[in-house]
């Protein structure tokens, strides 16, 4: 290994949310042992989402019968956000240990199957495309993420 920083930069990154539920239930750690096994921890920071990052961060699902429902959740506790590095899957590899939206529906080795609790209520948040990453990351930390 000729310079670990250089090495890192090059990761692939995604961003995983840690939703209310599975904070309020302690999970946090849980969590984060699942995902130190395949990916690297890149940053880990707490966030409160405002009812308008929370809209805009879901504005795909607006006007679907669960969008309030699904914004009034997230903002109604504290998140933890968690930047996640790895290789060019990562962001396939994170939404396969995510497991299924529908918890009921999601392999046993998944976050969500042992985490969830609820179709909204589902631990979990992670981002589904670089582009997604990019539009969430901007959302939360309010600057754009740098290459
Ligand atoms: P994912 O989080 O797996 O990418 P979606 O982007 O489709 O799933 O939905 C975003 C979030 O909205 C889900 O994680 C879940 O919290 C909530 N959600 C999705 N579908 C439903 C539903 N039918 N009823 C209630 N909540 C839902
Ligand atoms: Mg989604």
């Amino acid at each position: 290994m000729l310079n670990y920083g250089i090495y890192y930069m090059k990761q692939h990154k995604t961003l995983l949310i840690i939703k209310p539920d599975a904070v309020l239930k302690k999970n946090i750690g849980n969590i984060i042992s699942m995902l130190e096994i395949n990916f690297s921890l890149v940053s880990i920071h707490t966030f409160n989402f405002t009812e308008n990052i929370a809209k805009e961060f879901y504005i795909e699902h607006k006007g679907k019968p669960f969008y309030l429902e699904l914004v009034n959740f997230i903002i109604s506790g504290l998140v933890v956000v968690i930047i996640l590095g790895g290789d060019n899957n990562i962001i396939t590899n994170t939404r396969m240990l995510v497991g299924c939206t529908d918890f009921q529906k999601a392999d046993k080795d998944t976050i969500r199957y042992k985490f969830a609790e609820s179709l909204t209520k589902n631990a979990v948040h992670a981002s589904d495309s670089f582009n997604s990453f990019l539009r969430e990351y901007k959302l939360i930390f309010n600057k754009n993420y740098e290459l």
